[in-house]
């Protein structure tokens, strides 16, 4: 092997090796994006959240409420008294609060809320506020 023919073949190493590389360092990004997006679409879709204490819901748990029908069709009004971590005993740790007044709601209290039915659009929930702070408002 005379000296030229080395360097060309130690150039070709260099550039397989620097390709290598760089292929490694953009798969591991794209690793890096998928992860992020996966961490990103599960909880939004498969966990729901419970209005009163804010605990993630998962698979048969669900949130109790009345839904009591009112004169329109495009909106009722509904009361979420909670979920299966707060109602109708709460967890260790888990606090019912209100998303309104801030404050606590007793275990007998409950939200006040609205469902607004869309036919093309995902069903909307407006919390009004809980007992404590529609004390006036309820009858
Ligand atoms: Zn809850
Ligand atoms: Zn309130």
């Amino acid at each position: 092997m005379n000296k030229d023919s080395f360097l060309i073949f130690f150039l070709i190493l260099i550039a397989f090796i620097l390709l290598f590389l760089a292929y490694q360092l953009i798969s591991y990004f794209n690793r890096k994006n998928h992860q992020k997006t996966v961490q990103k679409k599960v909880p939004e879709n498969t966990v729901n959240k419970c209005p009163v204490c804010e605990s993630g819901l998962v698979g048969n748990q669900r949130i109790f409420s009345r839904v009591y029908h009112t004169e329109s069709d495009s909106n009722q009004l509904c009361y979420i008294m909670g979920c299966s971590h707060c109602f109708p005993y709460s967890e260790m740790g888990v606090r019912r609060k209100c998303p309104v007044c801030t404050k606590q709601i007793p275990q007998e209290g409950y939200l006040v809320a609205r469902i607004f039915y869309y036919q093309n659009k995902k069903n909307h929930v407006h919390i009004i506020g809980c007992t404590e702070c529609n004390k006036n408002r309820i009858k």
